[in-house]
């Protein structure tokens, strides 16, 4: 019987010790062990319920056409709690100069894809609405070196595009912001538009028309979210594992290799096994790796995270006719406000708000608001509540409260993220037994995540000789 440890009970650790009771139900002579520091199984996923309403503290949703987290709860047998995002109400604002404007229809990510709603919206100024139509002569260019994403959208569309779209809707995914963030990895698709198209515009018409050709579905929603919340996905998991593999409250403190396997070092107890799944943020990962490999340690501690903070805000229902339609707004950095992001939860997912409440989210925190972490929760609600004030006129008291703060959860990717995992990968290969999974690496969203347990735990599968999985190719093993 072989045996493997995971290390860390987020989404991603669920998903690998999913992937193996499903092998070990099938006939697999495998055991495993899933060791979580906190009480609790799930990591940021976690869900509260306060008056009726549903608050979710880390994530609220995930994108739909990533299909993982899908396929996950589906396999889980949950497939009926999936819902979608409200998007016949789906209208975003940016502020700008203090006043909201709807990002125009059309724009996919940042990309204009119809010339009337873009030309007649306020968003841009008439230098960048210009920069648009040239954009659409662009010639192709294979980029020879990763750049960061504000220097591809300012090549493309020029500085007030990355200051008010560019910026915004990144630091809403990563807390970081376009300078900090490398093109090739979070943007993946951009470079290789660029590459084919030469226009960002042409390529995304281009990518439209063939999903549309190929997809005889029905238009997805943008977001997928659960009906008994993100933490669903983390308590059903657990109870289809087998309960003596799960160790709540066990803080793994080391994995040195040991023979053929591995030793998990984890309070005053060590084990042994055969392979090891580090599925905790790359940099916790890099202190459990030093005395192994000091050299994939360092590695791993050059994966920068940054924290946030999201504040969830109940009101009674008159509420939501102070509020503008939409789901919500995004803040660029020039307005110079400590909020990055509100969402009207109510009117995003309906369910998660009864009619007589408003629920809204605010978003805090990111690469530009680190110091914020250790304030007292009164401080954080009294920016929150002054800036909403300021910017949509909301001086409503609200009847609950709540601040949730995430310390280094959200990894970054900057320029040379993609060499560094190349390190790593070789590295890896050099501690046969060992696989890594989790947001440090290849996607930080939830679906992502989830891929990565996986195809870490089939890894290790394929590796102990137990079964012929296809490797998948971004596993990190
Ligand atoms: C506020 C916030 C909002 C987000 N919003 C979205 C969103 O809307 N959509 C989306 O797709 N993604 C979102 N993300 C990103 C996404 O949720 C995360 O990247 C993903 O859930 C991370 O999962 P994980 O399993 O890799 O890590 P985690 O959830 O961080 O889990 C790691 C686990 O390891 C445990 N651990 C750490 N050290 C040890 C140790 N030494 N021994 C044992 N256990 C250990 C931790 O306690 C934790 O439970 C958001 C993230 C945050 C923080």
């Amino acid at each position: 019987m072989k045996r493997i440890a995971i290390i860390g009970g987020g989404c991603a650790g669920l998903s690998a010790a999913f992937t193996l009771e499903k092998q070990r139900k099938s006939g697999v002579e495998v055991e495993y062990t899933l060791f979580e520091s906190s009480s609790r199984f799930g990591g940021v996923l976690a869900t509260e319920q306060v008056q009726g309403c549903q608050i979710e503290a880390g994530p609220d949703s995930f994108l739909t056409e990533k299909p993982w987290a899908s396929d996950f709860c589906r396999e889980l047998g949950i497939g009926d709690q999936l819902v979608a995002s409200n998007d016949a109400d789906r209208k975003t604002y940016i502020v700008v100069k203090g006043r909201l404007i709807v990002i125009p229809d059309g724009l996919m990510f940042m990309v204009p894809t119809k010339i009337l709603p873009t030309v007649f919206s306020p968003l841009f100024s008439v230098g960048t609405k210009l920069r648009m139509a040239q954009e659409w002569f662009h010639p192709p260019r294979k980029a020879e070196a990763d750049e960061t994403v504000a220097s591809l959208v300012e090549r493309h569309y020029g500085p007030e595009m990355v200051d008010r779209l560019a910026d915004p809707l990144l630091s809403g995914v990563y807390g970081g912001g376009a300078s900090e963030l490398s093109a090739r990895a979070a943007l993946p698709r951009f470079a290789e538009m660029e590459a084919k198209y030469g226009s960002l515009g042409r390529g995304m018409l281009a990518a439209r028309r063939k999903m549309a050709h190929s997809a005889k579905t029905p238009r997805q929603p943008l977001f997928t979210a659960l009906t008994g919340g993100m933490q669903a996905i983390a308590d059903t998991a657990v109870l289809q594992l087998k309960a003596l593999a799960l160790r709540v409250n066990s803080l793994v403190q080391s994995v040195q290799p040991q023979n053929d396997g591995w030793v998990v070092s984890a309070g005053y107890a060590s084990d042994y096994f055969d392979a090891v799944i580090i599925a905790t943020p790359a940099q916790i990962a890099a202190d459990l790796i030093e005395i192994a490999s000091s050299a994939l340690a360092a590695e791993l501690r050059g994966v920068q995270y940054t924290s946030s903070i999201t504040v969830n805000l109940g009101y009674e229902g008159k509420v939501r006719q102070m509020l503008p339609p939409g789901f919500g707004f995004l803040i660029p950095r020039s307005e110079g406000t400590r909020m990055m992001a509100t969402t009207f939860v109510h009117t995003k997912f309906p369910h998660r708000a009864p009619p007589d409440r408003a629920l809204l989210r605010c978003f805090i925190g990111g690469s530009r608001n680190e110091s914020l972490l250790e304030a007292p929760a009164d401080e954080i609600l009294k920016i929150v509540r002054d800036e909403l004030a300021q910017i949509i006129g909301l001086r409503a008291q609200p009847l609950f409260t709540r601040v949730y703060r995430w310390r280094r959860a959200m990894a970054q990717y900057p320029v040379g993220h993609l060499e560094r995992l190349q390190r790593i990968e070789t590295l890896l290969q050099q501690l046969p037994g060992l696989a890594l999974a989790g947001n440090g690496y290849r996607g930080i969203g939830v679906p992502d995540c989830i891929r990565t347990g996986d195809e870490a735990a089939r890894k290790c599968i394929a590796a102990l000789g137990l079964a012929a999985e296809t490797p998948q190719k971004t596993a990190l093993t």
